[in-house]
């Protein structure tokens, strides 16, 4: 017998390194972090299908009939939606949000999808009837990520690979830092950053232009496009090292490759803001072993891999910065690899 409620839960995530490589046909580092989205769906006695949030935002409600559109669900549902997630972050609650209600709903319905037809069902919600475009990082890790691991996401061929992540065994700490600002210009931005790689990687003659060799990308014109492929070019290479620094407890070789990935999206890609290069300079500066925005840029958070004993010391400086300089307070979670949605309870 199908179940008459059903509760499910899914993680919002933090990119670790791998910065707008996902359309890139490169590769992405992310991990799923504690704090989460409980979508628990019913079926409706009246006839309608209702959707209630513990946070409404204008237009919200698009993400939940995006999800049940995309998996072709005519049945009227009631849908009741709690989060500890932050919204408009950059820590994924729009993911976390289609996600759950793509998990809950498969159950109450028996629809029998596979996750990976779920995280297609969530990025077409988020694509198609949302409109925001996304790569597909953020319901993949949702769905997928396990505790204690990281997942090398490689965006050319789709494969999925766990890299253990548990900085605490060495005293360190992820510390997201959220600058609570979130800027105007990103759609268009971000719509312009394809843009830019899609005209280098046609330039070269080959698809992704993650795949573009040293020389390939030495050769391109210099200027802006230059600049937007060395970023893709360089943030592979990073993503390739940091794996290895991670498996070998080489922190500080990854807390560098961190600080070398936030100024590569500042300088090169240009989709940095000054609350970030902030929280990631002052991070560092206090003791931080690397930092960096995570997430498509102008706003949302930062990320800092720091000594655990130092970690009041860098909120608290990193606090005192932002007040310095006339910025709203920004909020500290302290984040560590954890486990991807799951189904709590059908009854
Ligand atoms: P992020 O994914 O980084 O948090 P987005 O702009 O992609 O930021 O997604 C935020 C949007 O997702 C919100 O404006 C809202 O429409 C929707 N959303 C996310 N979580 C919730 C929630 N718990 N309740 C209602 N709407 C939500
Ligand atoms: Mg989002």
């Amino acid at each position: 017998m199908l179940p008459t409620a059903v509760s499910a839960r899914a993680p919002g995530r933090v990119n670790l390194i791998g910065e707008h490589l996902d359309y890139n046909g490169g590769r992405s580092l992310p991990i799923a972090i504690d704090l989460a989205t409980t979508a628990t769906v019913t079926r409706s006695a009246d006839g309608r299908t209702r959707c209630r949030s513990s946070a409404e935002t204008p237009g919200w409600t698009a993400y939940v009939t995006g999800v049940l559109a995309a998996l072709e669900v005519t049945e009227p549902l009631h849908v009741t939606i709690t989060s500890d997630l932050p919204i408009g972050a950059g820590l994924s609650s729009s993911a976390a949000l289609e996600c759950s209600v793509a998990l809950a709903v498969n159950d109450l319905l028996g629809l029998g999808r596979s996750r990976s037809e779920l995280v297609q069902a969530c990025v077409r919600a988020e694509t198609e009837y949302v409109g925001v475009p996304t790569g597909g990082m953020d319901q993949t890790t949702s769905l997928y990520a396990d505790a204690g691991a990281a997942l090398l996401l490689d965006f050319a061929d789709d494969s999925r690979t766990p890299v253990p992540f548990d900085p605490s065994d060495a005293g360190l700490t992820l510390l997201v830092i959220d600058t609570r600002v979130s800027h105007a210009l990103v759609d268009g931005a971000y719509a312009a950053r394809r843009a830019d790689c899609e005209s280098a990687a046609k330039h070269l003659g080959i698809q992704h232009l993650a795949s573009a060799t040293a020389d390939q990308i030495e050769g391109l014109p210099g200027g802006r496009i230059g600049r937007r492929a060395r970023h893709v070019f360089t943030e592979q290479a990073r993503v390739r090292a940091y794996v290895d620094a991670v498996a070998a407890d080489h922190w500080q070789t990854a807390g560098t490759l961190m600080t070398a990935s936030h100024e590569s999206l500042r300088d090169d890609y240009e989709v940095s803001c000054p609350e970030l290069d902030l929280a990631a300079g002052t991070a560092t500066a206090l003791g931080a072993l690397g930092a960096r925005m995570t997430g498509g840029g102008f706003g949302g958070s930062a990320i800092a891999l720091a000594p655990s004993d130092l970690l009041e010391r860098i909120r608290n400086g990193v606090a005192a910065a932002f007040a310095d300089n006339g910025h709203d307070a920004p909020t500290f979670y302290e984040v560590e690899a954890s486990r991807g949605a799951e189904v709590l309870s059908a009854t």
